[in-house]
């Protein structure tokens, strides 16, 4: 367990996939957590029951171990104020309401669902507030008689925030400076429902006091509700003990207009979630930066730089680097544009700086997903050093390198059959001679070999080293060829000359 105070929380709620936002807000309390010694803690936001989605937190948890972010205090680990999902805790939040009615801060309101709807009807752009609140059914506008009487007989009621007429609430935001909201902009925010159950407003309160929060970092999308948050802190009696706010700046749409998501996935052709999430009702499935080929390193690291910036030219930064060198002075006011060419970019630049090694196993599952079989571990070491610096995406590991492992199905047939003569046959035959003759199968020799004999024949290097490529591999893609030609093998090399001769020739 850590020494220092720094508290922080990751608080999302379960109401589906993960959006690159979520995350990011998760790296960033996650960065300054871990940079200043301090405790991260993953809370269960579940009290809206009827946005709660099966499978929801399991794939939360599963995003945040992909990313290696993972919660030093949270439901599945547990910790000192477990429990941490709020669905759990629903007895702890009515003490807090109650005291904020018997303070004054809190009124018990009766409007039934249909009077409400009346009342919108009514008043255009209503807000449940101080202009209104005496023209409803509630503890300010009954007598205690009343109010006493609709209690006992047990008559469903809500408990609302009584916000203040005419006053200014400000707070210092880490990023943003001064703000400040005014109270007659802010309604009067139910804190407890008819079942018993918190609203978020409550309950992100009450938590983050019991879970001695210090520091809270969350979307930008929040902070209309930060006002609602620092009167309760305020009414509570526990302003002393508020946490720092960080309200994140917005992630934007490439064209930067506009918040990103979740429906401009498909718009734009790039996934918006940390990975697959398949809706359980609709059975429809929307794709993860993870199973597109993503590497968690590349993710955690184009997430880091946005809305962030370390302040020189340095853009490749490994989780343990973005610890050391976060700062919130150095994260934006403004949003941030997301590019899905940057984070392709990202990704290419991380699969060349790992080693084969830590390459191996997601580019074992890629290629077997596929239905090729890996028998020979040190093969495919050998095999990811010579083509990763050829991949964007894990995926791309596919198509350059299945024809180490199979032999080619298919040729382009078009780049060789027009140009193909019976002396190119003649070159490939005398080639297969040569090579089962050499005592050494090593890449320089074999290109030496292969260039004497275009000497010894005429050709020019170009007219037949196409198709040597198309003969090993099937296209005009991959490697250095006499590096695939070495990886490959004497005896598979000649029998794919053979096999493609055969088809070059048909
Ligand atoms: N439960 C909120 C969410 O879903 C948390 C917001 C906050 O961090 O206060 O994002």
């Amino acid at each position: 367990m850590s020494n220092s105070k720094v508290r922080v929380r990751f608080a999302p709620s379960p109401t589906g996939g993960l959006h690159l936002g979520g995350v990011r807000t998760a790296l960033f309390n996650y960065l300054f957590a871990k940079q200043q010694g301090g405790t991260f803690v993953l809370r269960v936001e579940d009290t809206d029951q009827t946005r709660f989605v099966e499978g929801a937190e399991q794939y939360i948890l599963d995003c945040l171990a992909w990313c290696g972010i993972t919660p030093d205090e949270g439901p599945h680990t547990g910790g000192q104020y477990a429990p941490y999902r709020q669905s759990e805790r629903k007895a702890i939040y009515r003490e807090y309401a109650e005291k904020l009615v018997a303070h004054g801060h809190a009124y018990y309101a009766f409007d039934t669902p249909e009077e409400l709807d009346a009342k919108r009807k009514e008043v255009p752009n209503f807000q449940y507030g101080h202009f209104h609140r005496s023209e409803l059914r509630n503890s300010i506008s009954l007598t205690t008689g009343q109010v006493e009487h609709l209690l006992d007989a047990g008559v469903p009621h809500v408990i609302r925030l009584k916000v203040p007429e005419d006053e200014s609430v400000r707070f210092n935001d880490m990023i943003r400076g001064d703000v400040v909201f005014e109270t007659n902009q802010v309604d009067d925010k139910v804190l407890l429902k008819a079942d018993g159950m918190p609203t978020y407003h409550l309950a992100v309160v009450v938590d983050d006091y019991l879970m001695k929060i210090t520091h809270a970092f969350r979307g930008e999308e929040w902070l209309p509700s930060a006002p609602v948050h620092i009167l309760l802190w305020k009414y509570l009696g526990w302003a002393a003990d508020m946490p720092q706010w960080a309200h994140l700046p917005l992630i934007l749409k490439p064209d930067g207009h506009g918040k990103l998501s979740k429906r401009d996935g498909a718009k734009f052709g790039f996934p918006v979630y940390a990975m697959d999430w398949k809706d359980q009702v609709t059975g429809e499935t929307t794709p993860g930066f993870r199973e597109m080929g993503f590497l968690p390193e590349a993710f955690i690291n184009f997430l880091g730089m946005l809305g962030w910036n370390p302040g020189t030219d340095q853009e490749i930064f490994s989780l343990t680097e973005l610890v050391e060198k976060f700062s919130i002075e150095r994260i934006n006011k403004s949003g941030a544009k997301f590019d899905f060419e940057k984070a392709k970019w990202y990704n290419a630049e991380w699969i060349k700086k790992l080693s084969a090694e830590s390459l191996k196993l997601k580019v074992k599952a890629v290629l077997e997903d596929k239905g090729v079989a890996i028998a020979d571990d040190e093969l495919l070491l050998k095999v990811i050093e010579t083509v990763k610096d050829r991949c964007t995406l894990l995926t791309d590991f596919y198509q350059q390198s299945v024809y180490f492992f199979e032999t080619p199905k298919e040729y382009d047939l078009n780049a060789v059959k027009p140009k193909w003569t019976d002396t190119k046959t003649d070159f490939f035959g005398t080639l297969i001679t040569r090579y089962a003759e050499l005592p050494n199968w090593e890449a320089t020799q074999l290109e030496i070999d292969f260039k004497y004999l275009c000497e010894e024949t005429g050709f020019k290097i170009g007219d037949v080293m196409l198709p040597f490529r198309i003969m090993l591999v099937g296209g005009k893609f991959g490697p250095h060829v006499f590096d695939i030609v070495a990886l490959l093998g004497k005896e598979e090399t000649i029998i794919r000359i053979e096999k493609a001769l055969v088809a070059f020739t048909a």
